[in-house]
């Protein structure tokens, strides 16, 4: 039987999976949502990716159209800005924004996970679980999917499918095999794992709540994100080799003697210091580009299974429910899917390429340079900047986190405000020596008064 013309079938029901499903069911298609693991809301959310992440304003307004965000925000801890934990045990409050309209927040992946698929099934969607997609027939619109709890297999025609299928997409894989994507993957040489701050005794957060704690120490670095029950996760990304490395530090004695060594104020609100390291797997980073990202009418990928980045800019899920509210427009919009697709992809993909660059280079910026005298400086001049042309000078952080412009406008202004604050403070300490009446005649003079739409 050929699916009806508005039928769409979603492979994966991981975060874009799922808020796509919301989005098109709303708006009157009829899906189906294939997801290799069992329901998470009958056996228990799987992880496998980071227990929890930062959700910015690009995400809530993609959570806001498909009426996602209440349910989503109300268990969110909001993070004002970065606590820098310096070497010496003092601590500093970096804020992202200017107050406390321009803040980030802190989601638990499973809990969100669950919350969309809840809305996707209230909307209409279908979603299959126990459904891994193994091969797909493009000639006869065929996708053959397997329960792996018994190797049993179904046979799906479909009119036209969605990878959501992660960094790791087996429709990806399927594409590639029809159609040379052009895909490259450059795999980064750290990795990360995950260990837990658990609530005080009674019950209480043990840090600062409202903060992104991170502790900077040149080529490492352990960040920790509040969660909704009072516990922090907290994520280690050290080079795979090196000293240290996950090469050098193996056991969790190395381990420990690591965190006494560089994380000391860390290691006591870690009690399972050591059963963490055990049990949890060093997690790899890399940056996936691709091409192409979608085969005619018949296959298009979003999120991690198009363009998966390094996590260090926070905004792989961000982008990629941005992806979803693009394509769900395009799918409306366009006479056909296979229009819809190129359309999709030739908005999106210099957006994930620009968003991909960002997040390795924030890499650097939050494991070396937040401690920075002149990092330092240069953020000061850059709030005193956006006060004094606010039209013009938003910084960096702002325009990736707290406004949907392109993030390809966004890197390209902040490559520009970037040059204009290393001229104004070569050679300069002290905030008073810079010239400021040449400063703003360069931010007049480079960049252009910015529209949030632009
Ligand atoms: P996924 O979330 O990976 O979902 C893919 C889904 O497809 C899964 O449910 C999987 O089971 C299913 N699937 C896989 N293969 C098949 C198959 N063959 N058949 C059927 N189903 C299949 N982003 C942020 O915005 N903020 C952050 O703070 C942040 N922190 C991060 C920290 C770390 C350590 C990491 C690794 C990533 C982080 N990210 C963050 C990125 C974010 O996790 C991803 O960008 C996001 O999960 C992408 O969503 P997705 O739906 O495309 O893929």
């Amino acid at each position: 039987m050929t699916p009806e013309r508005n039928h769409i079938a979603i492979v994966g029901a991981g975060l874009a999976g799922a808020l796509l499903a919301i989005l098109l069911a709303r708006k009157g298609w009829r899906v189906d949502v294939y997801e290799k693991r069992g329901d998470p809301r009958v056996r228990g959310y799987a992880g496998g990716r980071s227990i929890n992440l930062a959700l910015a304003e690009r995400g809530r307004h993609a959570l806001q159209q498909a009426g996602a965000e209440a349910a989503v925000m109300a268990h969110a801890v909001m993070m004002r800005g970065r606590m820098v934990h310096f070497t010496d045990g003092s601590q500093q409050l970096q804020r992202y924004g200017r107050d406390d309209s321009e803040v980030i927040w802190s989601v638990h992946r499973g809990d969100l996970n669950i919350t969309l698929l809840d809305l996707a099934e209230r909307a209409g969607a279908a979603v299959h679980f126990d459904r891994r997609l193994d091969s797909i027939d493009f000639d006869a619109r065929r996708a053959r999917f397997v329960d792996d709890r018994d190797d049993s297999a179904c046979e799906v025609t479909f009119r036209t499918l969605v990878g959501a299928d992660g960094a790791g997409s087996a429709l990806r894989a399927a594409m590639q095999r029809e159609t040379d994507l052009g895909e490259r993957v450059e795999t980064l040489d750290h990795s990360y794992k995950e260990l837990e701050i658990p609530p005080t005794p009674d019950g209480g957060f043990r840090i600062e709540p409202n903060a992104l704690h991170i502790w900077p120490r040149g080529d490492y670095m352990c960040i920790a994100l509040p969660n909704d029950e009072r516990t922090f996760t907290v994520t280690l990304f050290m080079p795979n080799h090196g000293s240290p490395g996950f090469d050098t530090v193996r056991t969790p004695a190395d381990a420990r003697a690591l965190f006494a060594r560089d994380f000391a104020d860390a290691l006591p609100l870690i009690p399972d210091l050591e059963a963490d390291w055990a049990r949890n797997p060093a997690g790899t980073l890399a940056t996936l580009y691709l091409d192409r990202w979608h085969l005619d009418d018949r296959a298009v990928l979003i999120g991690d299974a198009a363009h998966a980045m390094v996590p260090f800019h926070g905004q792989g899920m961000n982008c990629a429910f941005e992806d979803c509210v693009a394509l769900a427009d395009r799918l409306e919009a366009e006479a056909s899917p296979a229009e819809a697709f190129a359309a999709f992809a030739a908005e999106r993909r210099p957006n994930a390429a620009a968003i991909q660059h960002m997040a390795l280079e924030n890499y650097r910026e939050m494991r070396d340079r937040v401690d920075d005298a002149d990092y330092l400086l240069q953020r000061q001049l850059e709030l005193e900047l956006q006060q004094r042309h606010p039209d013009r000078f938003v910084p960096h952080y702002a325009m990736v986190s707290f406004m949907h412009i392109p993030y390809a406008v966004a890197l390209e202004r902040s490559n520009l405000q970037h040059d204009i604050l290393e001229r104004a403070t070569r050679g300069i300490r002290d905030p008073a020596d810079v010239d400021r009446a040449a400063l703003d005649a360069d931010v007049r003079r480079q960049l252009p008064p910015l529209q949030e739409g632009a």
